[in-house]
C-alpha cells in the first residue's frame, strides 16, 4: 500500500475542494505542514470549516499564506498591526519574514491576544496580506533569544529551503515493506551520558537524543556509537531531542557537520537552551585547547533545521511516524517523546530524564496516553537505596544550612547546571528571602544561569500552573527579584570571594570547569563556608570526589605548580531537588502509567541501577523488562 502522496497529488486534491475564487498560486511542503499560497486570502480564512476539512482530508496540518502580490508595504503593515493589537499589549519589535510572508511581532503579553472575541491573526492577515506570528518579549533581556530569532528571520531563504526539504522527507513516497520496528542502543545504556537511540521502522530511521558524555575524553567514550553498522547518517529522517542537557543534545551539531540536513524536533524552550549549551560547549573546548567536534556554522545549521513543537501537538515527522511531546517534569521544556508508528502498528515512548513529582517550577510528568506498547525509561535512581528526601524536607535543610552559614559569617556556594536546578533553587531562595526566613544577603548568579533565567522567563507557558499564575496573573516574576546580582567578570568574582557573607550560584554543577571551580578553590579552606550539592555528580568529576568525602585535592595553581587543596568548608548534599524520579517515584510511575506497556527498557543509569530497576519492573508487572548494553538491537515488532 502506498503511504504518502506527492505534492502534485496533494495540489490536485486541494484544487478539487477549493472554492472558485480563491486563486491558489502555489502549494508547498513546509516542514510538517502544507502551505497554500493564495491571492484571495479573505475567501479562505473567512471559511473556518474549510481549512479543518482540508486538513482532515489531507491528514496534514494546513497553513494558508497570502501570495506575495497581495502583501502591503512594510510601513503600512507596522501601522495596521499597532492599530489592531496595541490596545491590549505593548509591542517591542516588528520584523518581517519575506520568504514565508510572516510579520513577526514581539509583545509583552501574547496570551492577551487569545480568546478576546476578535481574532487578531485573522484580522491582520486579511488587512495586510502578511501572516502575523506573536512572540513574547523576554522580560529579562536575552542575547540567545535575540540571536536565534535573528538567524531565523534574517536567513529566511535558507530556512524556507530547509523546511521544503524536511517536508519532502516526511512526505516521501514509501511502500511499507514487511512491518518491522526495532531500536538500537547507541549511548546512555547501562551508563549516564551520551544518550542516543536509533529507532528503525523499515520506512524511516529516527534518532532519539544525541548526547555527549561530559567528563570523558576518548571518542569511544564520549560520543554515541555512530560507528555501529545499524547507523547510517544518510538514511536518517529525523532527530528528536527530549531536552537540552548536553548528555541528550550535545552532539546534534556533529550530525550537521557530517552532512545531515533533516529536521530536529524539540520544544521551543529546548531549542534556546540547547543552542546556549552548544555554544558554551564550544567556548569551553576552545579555552581548554581541545579539538572542536563541530563549529559555530554547524550550530547555526541546527537552528535552521529545528522544528519546535508544543506539548500535546501531534506531528508527522517521517513516513509513517507521528511524534507527540508531553511534559517530563525534568527541566523547563523537557519532554517525554511518544512515537506512534505505522497507523497503530507500535507505540513507543522515551521517558528519558523525567520526574514523577511536582517541583517549584514544573508539574510532574504526564502518565496517561492513548496507546503505548514500549516504555524506555531512565534509571538514574534505580536502586532500592535511591530514596531522596521530600521537597519539604529538602527546602528545610537548605534553609537551615544557609542560615547557619550566614550567621557565622560564611559564604554559601551552590554549584549548579545553568539549565534546570538553578531556576528551581532561585525560586525557592527568592521565596525564603522575601518572607524573611533567611537573612537578606546578596545572591550572586555566575555563568550562564542569567541567560537560562531569561529563557525560562520567556516561556511561562512551560512552567507549572502555579508559577504560571504567579508570573502571568499576579505579575510576580521571581527571576526579577532585587536580591539577584549577575556576575560575569573575574574582578567581581575576586571581590565576592574577599567580601561579605553571600550566596553564590555558579556553573558547572559538577565542579567540572566554569566559575564554580574558582569559587570552590578560593572558599574551600575556610570552615565557615558551606558547599551545597543539589544535583547528580558524574563519575570522574571533581564534584563526585568531594561529594564522596575526598578532602585533600591535588590542584595546579596559576603557575602550573601542583599543590594540595585542603577542603575544610562544610560539604552538604541535598538530593531532593533533583530533576530525576527517585526509586519510589519510578515505581509509582510504573504503577500509574496508562495504558500499561507490554515492554520496558531501562536506560540512563549506572549498570546496577538499570539492571535492578528492570528486574523490579518484571517482578511488579510480569512483563518483559530489559536493561540492554550499548550495541544491542531490540526487535519491537
Ligand atoms: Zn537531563
Amino acid at each position: 500500500m502506498k503511504q504518502n502522496k506527492s505534492i502534485d497529488e496533494i495540489r490536485g486534491e486541494i484544487e478539487e475542494m477549493i472554492l472558485d475564487n480563491t486563486e491558489v498560486t502555489n502549494v508547498e511542503f513546509e516542514g510538517p505542514e502544507i502551505a497554500i499560497y493564495t491571492k484571495n486570502i479573505n475567501s479562505l480564512i473567512s471559511e473556518p470549516n474549510f481549512i479543518s476539512q482540508l486538513a482532515k482530508k489531507l491528514r496534514k496540518r494546513v497553513v494558508i499564506r497570502p501570495d506575495v502580490s497581495i502583501r502591503s508595504g512594510k510601513k503600512d503593515v507596522e501601522q495596521i498591526v499597532s492599530q489592531i493589537v496595541s490596545s491590549s499589549v505593548d509591542i517591542s519589535t516588528i520584523e518581517f519574514d519575506d520568504a514565508l510572508g510572516e510579520v513577526i511581532v514581539e509583545v509583552d503579553h501574547p496570551e492577551k491576544l487569545k480568546g478576546e472575541g476578535i481574532d487578531s491573526v485573522e484580522l491582520i492577515t486579511k488587512n495586510t496580506g502578511w501572516r502575523p506570528h506573536f512572540y513574547r518579549t523576554p522580560p529579562i533581556e536575552s542575547t540567545m533569544i535575540k540571536s536565534i530569532r535573528h538567524i531565523l528571520f534574517s536567513e529566511t531563504e535558507s530556512r524556507k529551503r530547509a523546511l521544503k526539504n524536511i517536508g519532502r522527507i516526511i512526505n516521501r513516497p514509501t511502500y511499507l515493506k514487511k512491518p518491522i520496528v526495532r531500536m538500537t542502543a547507541l549511548g546512555g545504556y547501562l551508563e549516564v551520558g551520551r544518550s542516543s537511540t536509533l529507532l528503525q521502522t523499515g520506512d524511516a530511521d529516527i534518532l532519539v537524543d544525541c548526547g555527549v558524555s561530559v567528563g570523558y575524553n576518548a571518542p569511544g567514550e564520549y560520543l554515541p556509537r555512530f560507528d555501529l553498522p545499524e547507523f547510517d547518517i544518510n538514511a536518517l529522517d529525523a532527530v528528536v531531542i527530549t531536552h537540552a542537557h548536553l548528555d541528550h543534545s550535545g552532539f546534534v551539531p556533529f550530525l550537521f557537520k557530517y552532512g545531515y540536513r533533516g529536521p530536529v524536533y524539540c520544544t521551543p524552550p529546548t531549542l534556546y537552551f540547547m543552542i546556549l549549551l552548544h555554544l558554551d560547549y564550544l567556548d569551553v573546548a576552545t579555552k581548554e585547547g581541545k579539538l572542536l567536534p563541530y563549529s559555530r556554522t554547524d550550530v547555526r545549521d541546527v537552528v535552521l533545521h529545528t522544528i519546535t513543537l508544543n506539548y500535546s501537538e501531534v506531528t508527522d515527522i517521517a513516513p509513517g511516524v507521528k511524534l507527540t511531546f508531553q511534559n517530563a517534569g525534568h527541566i523547563v521544556g523537557s519532554a517525554l517523546a511518544h512515537l506512534h508508528i505505522g497507523n497503530g502498528l507500535h507505540n513507543i515512548m522515551f521517558a528519558h530524564d523525567f520526574r514523577f513529582a511536582p517541583s517549584r517550577i514544573l508539574d510532574r510528568a504526564v502518565h496517561k496516553f492513548v496507546r503505548l506498547e514500549t516504555l524506555v525509561m531512565e534509571s538514574t535512581y534505580g536502586n532500592p537505596e535511591d530514596v531522596v528526601p521530600s521537597r519539604k524536607e529538602s527546602e528545610e535543610m537548605l534553609r537551615e544550612i544557609i542560615e547557619l552559614t550566614l550567621n557565622r559569617d560564611g559564604k554559601v556556594l551552590i554549584p549548579v547546571l545553568a539549565v534546570g536546578r538553578a531556576q528551581e533553587l532561585l525560586v525557592i531562595i527568592e521565596d525564603l528571602m522575601l518572607n524573611e526566613k533567611i537573612p537578606e544577603v546578596p545572591i550572586f548568579i555566575d555563568g550562564m544561569i542569567r541567560e537560562a533565567n531569561a529563557i525560562t522567563s520567556a516561556f511561562p507557558e512551560f512552567l507549572s500552573k502555579t508559577l504560571q499564575d504567579e508570573i502571568l496573573d499576579k505579575q510576580h516574576n521571581p527571576f526579577l527579584a532585587e536580591f539577584f546580582h549577575n556576575v560575569s567578570d573575574d574582578n567581581t568574582r575576586d571581590e565576592i570571594i574577599s567580601g561579605d557573607p553571600c550566596i553564590i550560584f555558579a556553573t558547572s554543577g559538577m565542579l567540572a570547569g566554569g566559575p564554580s571551580v574558582k569559587y570552590f578553590t578560593a572558599l574551600a579552606e575556610d570552615e565557615k563556608n558551606s558547599l551545597i550539592f543539589v544535583s547528580y555528580q558524574g563519575a570522574g568529576t571533581l564534584g563526585r570526589k568531594v561529594e564522596d568525602g575526598t578532602r585533600d585535592i591535588p590542584l595546579r595553581d596559576d603557575r602550573e605548580k601542583t599543590y594540595l587543596l585542603k577542603v575544610k568548608m562544610e560539604v552538604h548534599k541535598i538530593s531532593g531537588f533533583t530533576g530525576h524520579s527517585d526509586r519510589g517515584e519510578l515505581l509509582e510511575y510504573i504503577k500509574r502509567i496508562s495504558p500499561r506497556p507490554k515492554r520496558y527498557v531501562t536506560v540512563h543509569g549506572e549498570e546496577t541501577k538499570c539492571k535492578n530497576l528492570a528486574k523490579t519492573i518484571h517482578k511488579m508487572v510480569k512483563r518483559e523488562a530489559l536493561a540492554p548494553p550499548i550495541g544491542t538491537t531490540v526487535r519491537l515488532v
